[in-house]
């Protein structure tokens, strides 16, 4: 674990180091838990933006995509129920004056107990070897047994505190806290506040004051953009249940916790799609949406071992369903994505605070229903930050030397082909940019002629450069250069004619789409 720490501290500094990510207004000391993309970042960014818009809105014929504004109407936040109930439980620690989530804090604690359960588990494995029968152990083993109890018992007590009725039972979450005996990590006390509620959304207002300004919210999510304008689309689209509406924006919490680096921002970015489905078919979707959105994920290649569902314990009161698609980051599995069965909620309640009929002719047997919805919504910035920790590596070279190489696929690395000339002089420099002026129209390069070449080279494996091309006298006589492969450091020799026909498939976000099918 503690080796798993370092490494993401080395994943943040990297990413400030090779223009990722830098805190946001650095130079005042920054903003919490904001951050600004630098020009590796926002590349890299907007090749997953891409790779999820290709994939949802290109290859499926029923999804249409619609970018909405941030302000909204705000009855829109009362109509969903974020004004009365988008809050998060929150405790403070009287000794080291930290402000916590309570339910988090609940949480971590039955991960602890999991976490003893496998390290029983693999140490018994270890210690039978070929005859070890999991199984039977995880029935038998006197300890596994009282700790799994343990955990089922919390969990029970923590579900019922949560699903409470009239909302989430505040005492019993900081009794759960007592009685488990939560510290808090900082202080090491249990000398804790009561537990609050703690609206996320942000306010502002809209409209000079003299003229009755009205409070406005920055959207906590860009879900409700969709609903409001799927009458719009359906008509203007002629779509057809089932049918999804896609978009990518911005979203703004007030997190009360805002932990590991862009794991958790106030200000981040959001890819949703609703699919709306007749009723009474949704739980076959949230099944089939659930495997449509593993299959994107595991399509980068990252190993299948690297995901989970992790399956609600605590439903909104309008879900029928709902899990999330958790990767395993350098501090554990954590969510990326969220999957939801909504059921027809945000449109019901949109119909009844705008007084207008929000409702789906369906001309297949002459019925009219509110539509139900699946949802699907990921991250831009925490699918980055698990695309950057899979990527990150450090490796020991032959004659001891060590290089830091980014593995990230080459479709979303942020520069294809980077190009050097050997020299800056001979008319090499030239020849250099003559080859990027013709392949800059495919896919991005990038032209470096400082320092000597193996310290070129290492600067694009810190990036993720996935191809290098070296020019030296030769190329001027034969037209060849030397192509570098960043993985394998591999050399060969090409005719420049062959370049993009090498490079160009495997950086496209179509070789992504393909492993899909
Ligand atoms: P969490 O439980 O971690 O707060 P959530 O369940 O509230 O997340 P959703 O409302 O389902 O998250 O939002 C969908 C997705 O938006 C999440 O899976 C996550 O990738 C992303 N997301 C949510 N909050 C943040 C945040 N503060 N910073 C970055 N990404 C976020």
């Amino acid at each position: 674990m503690a080796q798993q720490e370092d490494i993401f501290k080395k994943v943040v500094s990297h990413c400030k180091e090779y223009g990722f990510v830098f805190p946001s207004s650095e130079i005042y000391d920054g903003l919490g838990a904001v951050y600004d993309y630098g020009q590796n970042g926002v590349e890299l960014k907007n090749n997953i933006k891409q790779y999820w818009w290709q994939y949802m809105v290109l290859l499926h014929e029923n999804i249409v995509g619609i970018d909405s504004a941030i302000f909204m109407h705000p009855t829109i936040w009362k109509a969903s129920g974020h004004v009365d109930a988008f809050n998060d439980p929150l405790i403070d620690n009287r000794d080291s004056k930290k402000r916590y989530r309570a339910d988090v804090l609940i949480e971590d604690q039955i991960a602890k107990y999991d976490e003893k359960i496998e390290k029983e588990v693999a140490k018994a494995r270890k210690r039978f070897g070929d005859s070890f029968d999991e199984a039977q152990y995880r029935a038998t083993s006197a300890r596994v047994l009282e700790d799994q109890a343990k955990r089922d018992a919390l969990h029970q007590r923590y579900q019922e505190v949560m699903n409470a009725e009239g909302g989430i039972d505040l005492e019993g979450l900081k009794q759960i806290i007592l009685d488990e005996e939560i510290v808090c990590p900082i202080s090491g006390t249990r000398n804790w506040t009561d537990v609050r509620q703690f609206n996320l959304m942000f306010k502002t207002e809209m409209g000079a004051a003299a003229e009755g300004a009205s409070t406005i919210y920055l959207r906590p999510e860009t879900a409700q953009g969709i609903f409001v304008n799927y009458l719009n689309v359906q008509k203007t689209g002629r779509m057809k249940v089932p049918f999804g509406i896609a978009q990518i924006g911005k979203a703004f919490r007030n997190e009360i916790v805002a932990r590991q680096f862009i794991f958790r921002m106030r200000e981040f970015e959001q890819m949703e799609m609703q699919f709306f489905v007749k009723p009474g078919t949704e739980l076959q979707w949230f099944e089939e949406w659930k495997k449509r959105r593993m299959a994107w994920h595991q399509a980068l290649g990252f190993g299948a071992e690297n995901y989970r569902f992790h399956d609600h314990d605590k439903l909104a009161h309008y879900a029928n369903a709902a899990t999330d698609i958790e990767f395993k980051m350098p501090f554990g599995f954590k969510e990326v994505e969220g999957i939801h069965s909504r059921t027809n909620f945000d449109l019901s309640q949109h119909a009844k605070y705008s007084g207008k009929k929000i409702e789906y002719f369906d001309p297949e047997d002459n019925t009219s229903y509110t539509p139900y919805v699946i949802e699907t919504s990921i991250g831009v910035d925490r699918m980055f930050l698990s695309v950057m920790c899979h990527s990150y590596c450090e490796e020991k070279l032959e004659g001891g030397d060590t290089r830091v190489v980014l593995r990230l696929p080459a479709a979303l690395a942020p520069v294809k082909l980077a190009v050097f000339p050997l020299t800056k002089k001979d008319g090499l420099p030239e020849k250099a940019h003559e080859i990027i002026n013709d392949l800059k129209f495919h896919f991005n390069c990038k032209y470096e002629e400082k320092d000597q070449i193996g310290k070129r080279y290492r600067r694009q494996d810190a990036i993720g450069t996935p191809f290098c091309v070296t020019v030296d006298n030769q190329t001027l006589e034969d037209n060849t250069v030397t192509l570098r492969y960043r993985d394998t450091m591999e050399q060969e020799r090409v005719n420049i004619a062959d370049l993009r026909g090498i490079i160009e498939d495997q950086v496209s976000i179509t070789s992504l789409l393909k492993n899909l099918k």
